[in-house]
């Protein structure tokens, strides 16, 4: 017979049916003559319980060794549930122990544990009720950005994760070698890069965009979505050092359009979680983040707010004692900036456009005003920046221009200019944060708890 998950079990009728389970145990309980097994199977949040009337003899043994953590394969027939929440559960003819999980030495007893305990064995986190559901979800939302922009006719471009062009400028960069750093250090010389394996230094992509546009200049309609590296020693809740990002790129589209898709992507997502992922957010919703539900609910209702930065800005100064750092115009937003803008000012999700230009980056368009750029964040609610985003600069000369202001080696950017030289289109495009929309749809504090295995400053293992 086909093992059913709990999930499936639970789309059945409680008719007397027989069945088996394999899952793990939660808990267990004696109540009486009778012993209760909650059993989960990560299929979903709720476990399937299962009860034993009065075991005995070898089933009683079996039970005895079917402790908290332990994977077990219980056979019964399925009933309605006399209990208060439930609407079935298995009445358990056998139980059978896979594999037991010693009380005195598995960590994950039945008590709260602390976030940070949990990063410390984030090999057996996934069995809890919070990291089960972090990954469903994420599992839901990657799936589902798929389905939205395959939906638009957008063509999923795999950029590389190595990239030797030095050129793209949004942060830090890892470097990839297999020079022999040990022997380099002891021999004193100086770093020979033509004997390095690409035979030029090479680095861990901080971003697909720059190569995802040379499709969009052919195929209209791109995105990117997979790994990206930032060097960057923020240790914050809303930095890693991995993390993934969807890139969607398009031709013809000005600064508009580009805000009018990532607020429809976003709410796509978000309703998506809401309706998918009922089961799992209404437990972030009473666990983690209370309101949770009733704040997503919300932000599907009304259009997002805009403003340009030099507004924001002015309505910063005139709160100016409420942050840590003063705010002035020119100031790359603090994330306490950006969630004053969210919370106080717009109640919810905000484009920001128009960023002075000396704090992005050297590709987005330029404004006739000289000094800003068609640049726009969307900021949230809790932790500020969830998507950056602009128009980029079609025109050659400007490009050229800006790069060169910037003391960049126009020659390392040969083959972006291309896409300038031959056939030019306005196009624009975003980089949304794979965790960042975790953050936002979950409710979860930390960065590190929506992403199997984190990576940050001194923090790799795993
Ligand atoms: P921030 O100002 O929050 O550090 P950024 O401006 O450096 O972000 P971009 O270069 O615009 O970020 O990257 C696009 C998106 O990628 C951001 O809007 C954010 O959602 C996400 N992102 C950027 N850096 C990180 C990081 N270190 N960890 C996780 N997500 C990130
Ligand atoms: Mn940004």
């Amino acid at each position: 017979m086909k093992l059913l998950s709990v999930k499936e079990i639970a789309g059945l009728e409680a008719d007397g049916r027989q069945v088996t389970v394999k899952g793990w145990v939660r808990t267990k309980r004696a109540v009486k003559s009778a012993v209760f097994l909650e059993v989960n199977d990560g299929s979903r949040l709720s476990n399937l319980q299962c009860v034993f009337e009065s075991p005995e003899g070898e089933m009683a043994e079996e039970l005895a060794k079917a402790g908290t953590g332990a994977s077990v394969a219980v056979e019964g027939i399925l009933i309605p549930s006399p209990a208060a929440g439930q609407r079935f559960e298995v009445r358990a003819s056998s139980c059978r122990v896979i594999g037991e999980a010693p009380a005195d030495s598995y960590p994950l007893q039945k008590k709260a544990h602390s976030m940070e305990f949990l990063r410390e064995i984030a090999h057996l986190r996934p069995r809890t009720n919070t990291f089960g559901a972090v990954a469903r979800v994420r599992n839901r939302m990657a799936f589902a950005i798929h389905e939205f922009l395959q939906a638009k006719g957008f063509n999923y471009i795999h950029t590389p994760l190595i990239t030797a062009s030095d050129a793209e400028g949004a942060g830090a960069m890892f470097q990839v070698t297999t020079l022999d750093l040990d022997r380099l250090a002891k021999s004193g010389g100086s770093v020979d890069y033509s004997k390095d394996f690409f035979g030029k230094p090479a680095y861990l992509t901080v971003s697909g965009q720059l190569n995802v546009e040379t499709y969009c200049q052919a195929l209209s309609r791109v995105y990117t979505f997979g790994p990206t590296f930032r060097a960057e020693n923020s240790n914050t809740s809303r930095h890693l050092s991995e993390f993934w990002m969807i890139e969607p790129e398009v031709a013809f589209a000005e600064l508009s359009d580009n805000m009018e898709l990532a607020e429809d992507f976003l709410k796509h997502l978000v309703r998506t979680a809401l309706c998918d992922c009922a089961e799992d957010l209404a437990f972030f919703d009473e666990r983690i983040q209370s309101g949770l539900i009733e704040s997503l609910k919300a932000v599907l209702d009304k259009p997002f707010a805009h403003m340009t930065y030099t507004e924001a800005m002015a309505i910063l100064e005139q709160s100016a004692s409420a942050f840590e750092v003063k705010p002035y115009w020119g100031l790359d937003l603090q994330s306490e900036h950006e969630k004053f803008l969210c919370e106080k000012i717009a109640g919810g999700p905000l484009f920001l456009t128009d960023y002075p230009k000396e704090i992005k980056s050297f590709y987005m368009k330029q404004n006739a005003d000289g000094k800003t750029v068609r640049a726009m964040d969307l900021l949230v609610p809790r932790f500020g920046e969830i998507i950056g985003g602009s128009e980029r600069e079609e025109r050659l000369d400007l490009l050229e221009k800006r790069i060169l202001e910037l003391g960049l080696n126009l020659d390392a950017y040969g083959w972006y200019l291309d896409l300038r030289r031959f056939g030019t289109t306005p196009h624009s495009g975003f980089g949304l944060g794979f965790e960042r929309l975790m953050l936002y749809v979950t409710g979860m504090a930390n960065i590190r708890d929506v992403i199997p295995f984190p990576r940050a400053p001194r923090l790799a293992d795993f």
